[in-house]
């Protein structure tokens, strides 16, 4: 089997994600930059069941210099998501991993009038500020341009509206720790929102705790 450690490290990850209730059902995709061909992807496949599924189920698509993302291996066609992680790995060679969820809180906080996603406690400073993008059909160029102009040239998460999100990082560990930490931040938001105590960081101490983050000082 080509390409084998990717695949296997997209299984393992996408496996974390149904463990943790990030991922219901075959909701949800992630991809892997294979770390000796830059331009060779690792993705889940499209409908069929994220439990059972093996390493060489994973499918493995080329982002040809043409701007077309070619599937050339794996039994199942590749994510119906592939533009949108296509166009992030294309625009950030930085990035190594994506991972979409349709998590359920992150759902929640990219609704209303004018939603925002505040850190409420310090390691979720890393991640903020979160973009919100509107609602574009799933599996579209549209919402492809989108999220990758929302992550832009620095970000890691972004939130879709009436979708889910959107995460990446320089290997698996970043982008699950992106993940996990945007849904534990709209988790508490939604409950503390739900019983009137909503107080998320202070701007300052925000700022303050990204500072340490990028001085690799925080502990
Ligand atoms: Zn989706």
């Amino acid at each position: 089997m080509n390409y084998e450690n990717t695949r296997k490290i997209v299984l393992e990850a996408i496996l974390e994600a149904v463990n943790k209730g990030l991922i219901n059902g075959t909701s949800g995709n992630i991809t892997m930059r294979d770390p000796e061909n830059p331009n060779i992807v690792a993705i889940t496949p499209s409908g069929i069941s994220y439990t059972g599924m093996t390493a060489g189920d994973i499918a493995i698509v080329e982002l040809k210099e043409d701007g077309t993302n070619e599937w050339i291996e794996g039994p199942y066609k590749p994510s119906s998501e592939l533009p949108m992680h296509a166009a992030v790995l294309r625009s950030r060679p930085d990035v190594n991993a994506t991972i979409h969820t349709h998590s359920m809180n992150a759902t929640i906080c990219a609704m209303g009038e004018n939603p925002e996603l505040r850190p409420i406690t310090p390691p979720q400073c890393e991640f903020t500020p979160i973009a919100i993008v509107s609602f574009t059909m799933p599996g579209s160029n549209e919402v492809a341009a989108k999220v990758a102009a929302a992550i832009g040239e620095t970000g890691s998460v972004c939130l879709i509206k009436n979708h889910g999100m959107f995460t990446c990082g320089k290997d698996m560990k970043s982008a699950m720790h992106a993940t996990v930490y945007t849904e534990e931040m709209a988790q508490t938001t939604v409950i503390a929102k739900t019983l009137g105590c909503y107080e998320p960081m202070p701007r300052e101490a925000e700022a303050a705790m990204q500072a340490l983050i990028a001085a690799d000082k925080a502990v």
